[in-house]
């Protein structure tokens, strides 16, 4: 079986329902269906929650009020008939009830995750509704019942795999099953989520969990580009990606898969195949476990970074030195990108300047300080086996014009990436482009 998610954007209004059910239903396959809450549901519900921490009753109905008559008007536009209208008006009656009863009084995180689960309740009800009066054999999985997450808050993978053959066993023979992304219980057995974005990550650990033959991400962004088609010409989509080059990307905000998703799939050796609701038919990019020996994939970049330098002559020889480094950044709660390192001196980059005073501050008791803002990482995607000859030389010679703060290769099998000035961005990423995908020389 195929597990296919939807996001928000998918299932945002009556008529997007309607498309993906016809999507979902057209060939007539068996197949487990993963929704987000309808978009801008979740960030409706974060500010229910935000008004209610503050005590503010009435600013939290304003919003509940909004919501209500917004989902109240779907119904007639969803469902023609009056016996699933009726279902679905209560249903969603109930749920504004409850979302109202929530006092203002001792309002914690444990009340803001029930909550923030209402969203993806509601849409998976309203589809499955949809598909049932279409005559559709249907069957909404409630994944409270069966998604749940360890100690370290981690999914439980044992757990769900036993729990979610049970669900399906229970009712066998539907062509369609329904299940919510996003909400799980965790080992208290309290209504927790997978953090914002997390249906992704829902999709892939059902995947793994049946063990199904492709998971599938649906979204209304067009796919993955070799480079961004928004700042370089002539770039192409990506057919094919290892999972671990869907990962260097997924740090490059390569929006389409949320980073989480990667892992359950990996581990589990099954496919995940990224589409496009608005041209369904289109082939989309496969990532899986196999690479393309020579190939290179993309390129990507990611601004707003800061390069720090830490120059000492006292590292020379020296061990432990690294260490003391990046002590100051854990302190800090401030991840490092890239690296690189000389006898004497280390210059490392980050993306988060909140606490970059603090760090340099502290940085200066082990060497001379230099920070360089500004930057902005450009990355080359591909099969970077250190064996293969030519690529890294080809790489520097598109950027000969452009001055290199620091170049990081050798971390993976499948990445290099260089700092550059984020004004040099464009055409660092153009000259790529020409060189590496385009044949210039
Ligand atoms: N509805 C949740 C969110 O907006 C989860 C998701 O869409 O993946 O973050
Ligand atoms: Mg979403």
């Amino acid at each position: 079986m195929k597990v296919l998610k939807f996001g928000g954007t998918s299932v945002g209004s009556p008529q997007r329902m309607k498309d993906v059910s016809k999507l979902i239903t057209e060939d007539g396959q068996q197949k487990l269906v993963v929704l987000s809450a309808m978009s801008g549901t979740t960030n409706s519900l974060v500010e229910i929650a935000q008004y209610l921490y503050c005590g503010n009753k009435a600013g939290a109905d304003d919003v509940i009020n909004r919501l209500r008559e917004k989902y109240y008007a779907h119904v007639p536009e969803l469902l023609s008939g009056k016996t699933y209208q009726n279902k679905v008006q209560k249903f969603l009656e109930e749920k504004f009830n409850y979302l109202q009863s929530f006092p203002k009084e001792n309002f914690t995180e444990k009340e803001e995750k029930i909550i923030l689960a209402q969203g993806e309740l509601i849409s998976t009800f309203m589809v499955t509704c949809y598909l049932q009066e279409q005559g559709i054999k249907t069957a909404l999985l409630p994944a409270l019942e069966f998604m749940k997450t360890g100690r370290d808050g981690e999914p439980d993978m044992k757990y769900i795999s036993n729990k979610i053959d049970e669900k399906l066993k229970e009712v066998p023979g539907m062509q369609i099953y329904i299940t919510q992304g996003y909400i799980c219980l965790n080992t208290d057995g309290n209504i927790d989520n997978l953090q914002r974005g997390g249906s992704d990550y829902t999709a892939s650990i059902i995947g793994a969990a049946i063990k199904a033959e492709e998971i599938q991400i649906w979204t209304d962004i067009d796919g993955i580009h070799n480079n961004d088609p928004r700042l370089v010409d002539n770039t192409r989509p990506v057919r094919h990606l290892h999972f671990e080059e869907a990962a260097e990307l997924a740090y490059f905000g390569a929006k389409i898969l949320h980073p989480t998703c990667i892992q359950p799939a990996k581990a589990a050796n099954i496919p995940v195949r990224l589409l496009n609701t608005m041209e369904p038919s289109a082939p989309g990019t496969v990532i899986n476990n196999q690479s393309d020996p020579g190939r290179i994939a993309a390129v990507a970049a990611k601004d707003n970074i800061t390069a720090i330098k830490i120059k000492s002559s006292r590292m020379l020889l020296a061990y432990g030195f690294l260490r003391k480094v990046f002590e100051i950044f854990e302190t800090y709660r401030t991840s490092i990108d890239m690296i690189c390192t000389s006898e004497v001196g280390v210059s490392v980059s980050i993306d988060n300047t909140r606490h970059l005073n603090e760090i340099v501050n502290e940085l200066k008791q082990y060497g001379t300080v230099t920070v360089d803002s500004n930057m902005c990482i450009v990355c080359v995607v591909g099969d970077m086996v250190w064996e293969n000859l030519g690529f890294e030389s080809r790489a520097l010679k598109a950027l000969a014009d452009i001055p290199i703060r620091m170049i990081s290769y050798g971390g993976s099998n499948y990445n290099i990436s260089f700092l550059v000035k984020e004004s040099d961005k464009k055409l660092a990423l153009q000259r790529l482009s020409d060189v590496l995908f385009n044949g210039k020389k």
